[in-house]
């Protein structure tokens, strides 16, 4: 299994931060993306970035470097996880706060996936709040997003809490809030696989 972490946005991205500044979506993505592919290889999974530049990348062609992948590799021997973080407004602080994950519209694989996202975010984020959409008998979101959508693997997005809200931003750069972001990706990813054996 190929396992291939997006991360959105680039650093001449617009917005993207926090109010006040010091939290920069892209960069913090980037910096959990290394961590997440640096533990799976550890732990023996083949797993890569496929976004390495700082700057944006459009979607098109994020989704086709993925679909490349599976072109050569076979969609059901590759998996994509795209890291964000949320935001609820425009550049002042908000009260929106939480942790949840997306899919494409529908059930596929994505969602198998997605439940291992959440089983694991509510063992590592204890005490957090959670987001999640049940109308459809399971506890991940489902949108139109590109990635989702363009990409032929399974595939989904986690929105890493919101960094317009003070509460999950300190949460996030703390020491605690890093490694729990990480520990979630890296030990659903395997709980994925291991479950599709
Ligand atoms: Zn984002």
């Amino acid at each position: 299994m190929k396992i291939l972490i997006d991360t959105g946005h680039g650093e001449n991205t617009p917005g993207k931060r926090s109010p006040d500044g010091k939290f920069r979506e892209y960069l913090y993505v980037r910096e959990i993306a290394d961590q997440v592919v640096a533990q799976l290889r550890q732990r023996g999974y083949d797993a890569e970035r496929i976004v390495m530049e700082f700057s944006d990348v459009a979607l098109a062609e994020r989704a086709r470097r993925v679909n490349e992948v599976c072109g050569r590799l076979g969609t059901k021997n590759v998996i994509l996880v795209s890291i964000h973080c949320n935001a609820a407004g425009n550049g002042e602080w908000m009260n929106a706060k939480g942790w949840s994950c997306y899919t494409s519209i529908g059930q596929t694989k994505a969602d198998k996936l997605a439940d291992c996202f959440y089983q694991v975010a509510e063992e590592q984020f204890a005490g957090r709040k959670f987001r999640k959409d049940l109308t459809d008998g399971d506890p991940d979101w489902e949108a139109g997003f590109y990635m989702l959508k363009k990409t032929k693997c399974p595939a989904v997005l986690t929105e890493n809490f919101f960094m317009d809200n003070k509460d999950d931003v300190a949460y996030l750069v703390s020491p605690e809030g890093r490694n729990a972001v990480v520990a979630t990706h890296v030990e659903a990813i395997i709980k994925y696989i291991q479950s599709n054996e």
